[in-house]
């Protein structure tokens, strides 16, 4: 039985409230690529549901992008619409944490009017390059340190390694071993005194006028005592700020100040900013005071940006400060915009050719039907068994897509009708109310008469 034939106008009720329909994103399902710690996808993890193979590519890139080993390259997720191409990259996003920069656009925001495409190209991908910049401050009076000691490297064992810089560097260093038992269980507060008994290794806490001044750093910790000139103890902590190099473009460019980065209204920045930038950041790095972290940008229906576009990423991604480019796209052979020629996916062959490619593939009933349930958990509406099945068979006959606008528009239906479960009465009605594409495009058909050409 089709879909058209199943469904009978449903019956309406009174009052319809919007009350509890929680308004959420069409992703907001996904945390992450829902994968094992061998980087293999689960069947259904993290939100995520089938699309294995694609998963598991995914899930070799993210371990790539973690090691910091993957720069200036360029990956193209394509397949069929809904078939989670957005939602993988969400994915990867999620898995990759707040520090790793993600920028997600959509190719047709590249033709703003106040900016040129090269320049909002290029702000997009300067927002993917993260630089971490290490700076020392002192521990406020009163905040308590925990040192911890990296165990990982002794497997688990006692016998980590500490690094001691101090005059009395050879007494220490020998001292090492002894004193992570007393570390790892000491809490020190900024100003306290120690000593350390070279005999033992013991730490003792003397109070907060000890003159001897002893440096040490312990490995794994964030937190380090410094002798300052009179011979007193401090401790001090290493503090760790990732910013984008977008936003380090920003501050430094007279035109717009610091400022612009809240209005987002930063308008273009000259190249010659831009230069000084790379040239400074270089040297931060240099110096071990910055380390730079390429994220991610992510250019979703990728197919709309033409062939100038296409030619400036080329170069972005020759650039030395490159983050990894993640595109999206539905488009079988077709025309490359701004070119007569037709290419696999719209993209030119020179960017095909140094993109890695990953397919995703039209998903099987019982994957649309896990993937409506979890999307119905995350709308916090109930369904019941019979509705579900129909609106899988409507996922099935028309789009995931499709089927998932359903659960919002079907809970207000069973709302009207006072009830707390979507039955498949609601589902029907929702059906009958909102066309899908093929349906629309056959009203268009019979009915054409009647519109403006
Ligand atoms: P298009 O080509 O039309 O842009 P797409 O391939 O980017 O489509 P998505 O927008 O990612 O498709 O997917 C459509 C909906 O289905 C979204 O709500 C998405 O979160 C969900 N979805 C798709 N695939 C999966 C999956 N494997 N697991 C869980 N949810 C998914």
């Amino acid at each position: 039985m089709s879909i058209a034939t199943s469904v009978q106008d449903g019956n309406g009720g009174s009052s319809t409230t919007t009350n509890n329909l929680a308004l959420i994103a069409s992703h907001s399902h996904i945390s992450g690529l829902g994968l094992d710690d061998h980087l293999q996808p689960k069947e259904s993890s993290q939100g995520m549901v089938g699309q294995l193979k694609a998963r598991r590519g995914l899930g070799v890139i993210l371990k790539m992008i973690q090691q910091g080993k993957i720069a200036g390259r360029a990956i193209l997720i394509a397949g069929p619409p809904s078939t989670g191409k957005t939602a993988l990259a969400m994915g990867l996003s999620q898995n990759l944490g707040n520090d790793v920069p993600f920028t997600a656009i959509t190719a047709s925001e590249i033709y703003s009017k106040e900016l040129s495409k090269t320049e909002s190209l290029t702000q997009s991908f300067r927002k993917s390059i993260g630089i971490r910049i290490k700076e020392e401050t002192e521990v406020i009076e009163g905040e308590v340190v925990e040192i911890q000691i990296d165990r990982s490297l002794t497997g688990g064992h006692k016998q980590g390694k500490i690094t001691i810089r101090t005059t009395d560097m050879e007494t220490i260093y020998e001292l090492g071993n002894k004193m992570i038992d007393e570390l790892s269980k000491e809490k020190i507060i900024a100003g306290d005194v120690i000593s350390i008994d070279k005999a033992n290794g013991k730490i003792t806490k003397l109070g907060r006028s000890y003159t001897r001044a002893r440096d040490y750093d312990a490995m794994g910790s964030n937190t380090k005592f410094v002798s300052c000139p009179e011979g007193e103890l401090q401790v001090r902590k290493e503090v760790l700020h990732t910013v984008s190099l977008h936003e380090i473009d920003v501050i430094n460019s007279r035109q717009q100040g610091f400022l612009a980065l809240f209005s987002g209204d930063t308008g273009e920045i000259r190249s010659e900013v831009r230069d000084q930038i790379n040239l400074k950041v270089a040297e931060w790095k240099e110096e071990g005071k910055a380390e730079i972290i390429p994220g991610v940008l992510f250019i979703d229906e990728v197919h709309m940006l033409d062939i100038e576009c296409f030619s400036f990423i080329n170069r972005l991604l020759e650039d030395e400060f490159s983050p990894i480019v993640i595109m999206a796209t539905n488009r079988g052979i077709s025309k490359t915009r701004g070119t007569n020629y037709k290419s696999p996916h719209g993209l030119p062959l020179d960017l095909l050719d140094r993109s890695i490619i990953i397919q995703t593939e039209n998903y099987n009933e019982e994957e649309i039907k896990k993937i409506l349930n979890i999307r119905c958990n995350e709308e916090e509406v109930e369904i019941n068994s019979d509705a579900l099945n129909l609106l899988t068979k409507i996922g099935v006959e028309t789009s995931l897509r499709y089927a998932s606008n359903l659960i919002s528009v079907s809970y207000l239906i069973s709302k009207k009708r006072r009830s707390e479960i979507i039955e498949i009465e609601d589902i029907k009605r929702s059906y009958l109310l909102f066309l899908d594409s093929s349906r629309s495009v056959a009203f268009l058909q019979e009915n054409e008469s009647n519109y403006i050409d």
